[in-house]
């Protein structure tokens, strides 16, 4: 395996990759482990994991470098996301015991049923490379917590990523088992899911992959969640603060170089207010600082890998090609590395990309509105339901939008954003299944009944 950085091309690393040899070791490695971990005490699992914490934030340039040198994000966003890591790990550290405590059910006054909570044994994660940190440590952070182990197979392009990984969960004294990376290509996933000693799946990235996955998962029986792509609208509303609603939008785009599930990708805004959001919108996003990601001033960095620029381009022209208008940007920039331009795309005709994908990069598309019924409408015509986010000076209004949108996370006044406290996930292609919060720690555990006459 090879890591490249895409604001330049060049190769920094290569790794050996694992094979079936070394992932049969490293799941026998997790077995062990799984019988004596899961009979530890909450207090020791829980300051393993604050240590787990603690060990990220001493060392939260190095991470936040490796990642920018990975895979291009912007290096404050970089740092953000490894104070995130810690947060997680702070989050269940000081709530496990009480999320999986006991739950005494009422049944007949003679009779004392409960529900235990236990972990299920060893989990794998597949995992992407647009946060190559957070979205293992919001898998690894609940199942550590709650009694499992975890097997982690990371995205082939971020192997330095998946490397520190294991790095930090062995220096905060984890057992060896515990947590493990195995570099390995998609072709020896399949077999894990199969393998006895493997007793839970968890996926975030594309459709197909996630198809792949759950596929084989269904096959063998083995619970699975899915976190899948996401085209979330972002609906500006007639009484809405457009400034802010601008600003929010930007950022609520481009971050992470337009890279993320989350991102919102379809802003559906009212008649009476989208010729001003159109104009300061175009302005913003033209006005963005595109540069090396790891410069301070960076808000808009290359694309993960070059042969994903290719992808993104096509999905933009086969939308321009079928009528839409290019507000901004368009097309691959004259410079070295994976860069592309904010986009911003209107008029976007049915049937096209911009319409019916996911675009996982900095490509906005605007649709005008006559009518909350048209918003919502528009907002849910979608085959992904992740997130969604409504801008209106009017809470109330705001609420019955979040209540009406088809999508697993939703926000009024907020960009949609993933917090340790709230559940995270989506309906529809979106996937199944929740991460964070109570919710998460509880999917990968059996939630047995256990009743006493
Ligand atoms: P993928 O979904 O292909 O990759 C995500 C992870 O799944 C990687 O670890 C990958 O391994 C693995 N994987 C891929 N195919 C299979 C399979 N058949 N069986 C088992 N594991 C598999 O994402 P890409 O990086 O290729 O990105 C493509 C698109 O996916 C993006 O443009 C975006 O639309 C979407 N995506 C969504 C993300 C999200 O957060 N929801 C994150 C990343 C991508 P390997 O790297 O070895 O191929």
């Amino acid at each position: 395996m090879e890591s490249v950085n895409p604001a330049t091309g060049e190769q920094l690393d290569s790794y050996e990759d694992d094979d079936e040899g070394s992932v049969d070791a490293a799941l026998d490695r997790a077995t062990e482990t799984f019988a004596e971990w899961r009979e530890t005490s909450f207090a020791h699992r829980c300051s393993l994991l604050k240590r787990a914490g603690e060990v990220l934030r001493e060392n939260t340039n190095e991470y936040a470098e490796l990642m920018t040198r990975e895979m291009g994000k912007p290096v404050v966003q970089a740092r953000a996301e490894v104070e995130k890591c810690a947060w997680v790990c702070d989050y269940y550290a000081e709530t496990a015991e009480e999320h999986l405590q006991d739950e005494v059910i009422g049944t007949e006054a003679d009779a004392h049923a409960f529900v235990s909570y236990e972990p299920l044994g060893p989990v794998l994660a597949v995992m992407p490379w647009n946060f190559p940190f957070w979205q293992v440590f919001r898998f690894a952070a609940p199942n550590l917590a709650a009694g499992n182990v975890g097997l982690l197979k990371h995205a082939s392009n971020v192997p330095g990523c998946a490397k520190a990984i294991e790095e930090v969960f062995s220096e905060a004294g984890f057992p060896d088992g515990a947590f493990q990376s195995l570099l390995i290509g998609t072709d020896l996933v399949e077999g894990i899911i199969e393998d006895e000693r493997l007793h839970g799946v968890t996926l975030t990235g594309s459709g197909p992959a996630g198809r792949a996955v759950a596929a084989t998962a269904g096959e063998n029986l083995k619970k699975s969640v899915l976190e899948l792509g996401g085209s979330d609208p972002f609906v500006v509303l007639d009484d809405a603060d457009v400034e802010r609603a601008v600003k929010s939008a930007v950022y609520g785009r481009v971050q992470n170089n337009g890279q993320s599930c989350i991102a919102a990708k379809r802003f559906v805004v009212m008649d009476e207010v989208y010729d001003e959001f159109e104009e300061r919108f175009v302005e913003e996003m033209e006005a963005l600082t595109v540069g090396d990601p790891m410069d301070e001033s960076t808000e808009l960095g290359p694309q993960a890998q070059a042969s994903l620029v290719d992808g993104l381009h096509e999905q933009v022209e086969e939308t321009a090609d079928a009528g839409a208008t290019v507000l901004a940007g368009g097309g691959p920039m004259d410079r070295e590395g994976a860069y592309y331009p904010a986009t911003v795309l209107a008029d976007i005709p049915e049937g096209t990309p911009a319409d019916d994908d996911e675009i996982f990069g900095p490509v906005a598309s605007l649709w005008r509105v006559e009518s909350e019924q048209e918003a919502i409408e528009r907002a849910n015509d979608t085959p992904f339901g992740l997130g969604a986010s409504v801008w209106t000076e009017d809470a109330q209004r705001g609420e019955q939008f979040a209540r009406a949108f088809d999508a697993g996370c939703c926000f009024v006044n907020e960009i949609v954003k993933s917090d340790p406290r709230v559940p995270f996930g989506g309906v529809k292609d979106s996937g199944y299944g929740r991460e964070l919060s109570e919710h998460g720690i509880h999917e990968f555990v059996n939630r047995k009944t256990v009743w006493v006459q």
